[in-house]
């Protein structure tokens, strides 16, 4: 197994209180593998990826328990500068807004070019040959005249893809993508989720695919795990999901995206709000949504069930939901 996050937990110290981000996470990934970590905003996913990533900002953030075993070791005993090692070289992060992420007074050439020079030791001259060559990759056009261009002269869509270049550079045998398409249009966004998953067929790593959108993973992902304030309330193939999903709360988030065999029927929506995390409801945090919810999903946590191979599910009532 290339990844293996296990019962993680971590939570922020704030004015308000303690504020529960991720409540025992466990999820894998293989090399090859997509995951698609769905959830709505505040569910504890990007506070999940930058605790595997090892750039959780601490303090405030407090990894209170678990372990991150990326092929076999288990990171969070890492020191912080065998930590930045593995950070870039053999994992890698593509953040949702670029801009902000790339380096606004370098060229994005030299910003490519900087991974072979620091982390391989190459020449200037090769390294530069390098960055034009991964511009090609991610089908940037003229990426030999562009490599001279700033973050700022590129499109959100040719930004996404410089970043994509970025986190490739030194072939990391795992990425984890946050929400890589959600700031760009339509269009775009199928554009680069198609490159992205290519390069990772091509070059075989492991894919976490953050987002709120079902829609985005249909194509993409093998496996998905649905985040609810900060725990996993089913993981399963893609496939079993979009059949019949064995959680209410996954149930209403598949049922809220439109569909086309569905024009004119009224969306549904899952009623509610999602938790603050400074005061998760006892039992299943859901319940106060769920449409199913009995006594003991308002006094239990619900473990989370063996529903059948590789399908969990984190209700008790999940015969009923899949029977739905
Ligand atoms: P998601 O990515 O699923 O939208 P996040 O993982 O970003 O959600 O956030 C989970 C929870 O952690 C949220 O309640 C958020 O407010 C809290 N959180 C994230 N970062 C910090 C921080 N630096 N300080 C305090 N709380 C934080
Ligand atoms: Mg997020």
């Amino acid at each position: 197994m290339l990844l293996e996050v296990r019962d993680l937990r971590v939570e922020f110290r704030t004015r308000d209180g303690i504020v529960r981000a991720v409540n025992g996470v466990t999820y894998s990934v293989e090399a090859g593998e997509t995951l698609a970590v769905l959830g709505e905003s505040g569910s504890g996913k990007s506070v999940t990826a930058q605790a595997v990533m090892g750039i959780l900002d601490m303090p405030p953030g407090r990894i209170t328990g678990g372990e991150v075993l990326f092929q076999g070791r288990d990171l969070l005993k890492l020191k912080e500068d065998q930590r930045r090692k593995v950070r870039g070289a053999e994992m890698a992060m593509i953040f949702q807004d670029a801009l902000s992420s790339l380096n606004p007074v370098l060229t994005v050439g030299a910003q490519l070019a900087e991974m072979f020079t620091v982390h391989r030791g190459m020449s200037r001259k090769e390294a530069r040959a390098r960055a034009v060559e991964l511009m090609d990759r991610v089908r940037i056009p003229a990426a030999g005249d562009r490599a001279g261009d700033y973050p700022h002269q590129f499109s959100g869509g040719m930004r996404q893809r410089i970043m994509i270049a970025m986190a490739l550079a030194l072939e990391p045998a795992l990425i984890i993508a946050d929400e890589p398409t959600t700031a760009l249009d339509v269009t775009v966004q199928a554009q680069v989720m198609d490159l992205l998953a290519e390069l990772q067929r091509e070059l075989n790593m492991g894919l976490i695919l953050i987002t709120h959108d079902l829609g985005v993973v249909a194509d993409v992902a093998d496996r998905i795990a649905v985040m609810y304030a900060g725990r996993i309330v089913e993981t399963a193939p893609v496939y079993d999901i979009y059949k019949a999903p064995a959680h209410p709360y996954t149930r209403g988030l598949l049922e809220s995206i439109p569909r086309l065999d569905q024009k004119g029927k009224e969306l549904y929506a899952i009623k509610g709000l999602p938790p603050n995390l400074l005061h998760i409801p006892p039992g299943c945090a859901f319940h106060p949504r769920c449409p199913m919810a009995q006594d003991v999903c308002r006094r239990d946590v619900p473990p989370l069930y063996e529903v059948a191979g590789e399908r969990r599910s984190a209700c008790y009532f999940w015969r009923e939901t899949l029977d739905g």
